[in-house]
């Protein structure tokens, strides 16, 4: 039984893997979300890990700029962060849209 939750992105058809991503403060009312992540966390990309994941589990949680990943945890990429669509409308497409 894999934890890995492969699926596409709706937006760009690409695969992600969804993540359980814990809220950075523990408070009433918090909740925990799934959200998509590169499969890979490529290093040389020059984008910083957004989020360290615990090895062997499908949990994420909010990696600060000023931390890395523990011993027991791994660097991921919210799949927002390089989301070809979404970055599309950030520009050309949302001034066609607007
Ligand atoms: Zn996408």
């Amino acid at each position: 039984m894999s934890a890995r939750q492969e699926t596409q992105c709706k937006a760009c058809g690409r695969a992600v893997v969804m993540l359980l991503v814990m809220p950075l403060e523990l408070h009433p009312g918090s909740q925990r979300q799934w959200a998509p992540f590169e499969p890979e966390f490529v290093s040389a990309c020059g984008i910083r890990p957004s989020h360290a994941v615990q090895i062997g589990s499908s949990t994420a949680r909010v990696l600060p700029a000023t931390e890395s990943p523990d011993p027991t945890e791994r660097p991921a990429l919210i799949h927002f962060a390089v989301c070809p669509a979404r970055t599309a409308l950030s520009g050309r497409e949302a001034a066609i849209a607007g």
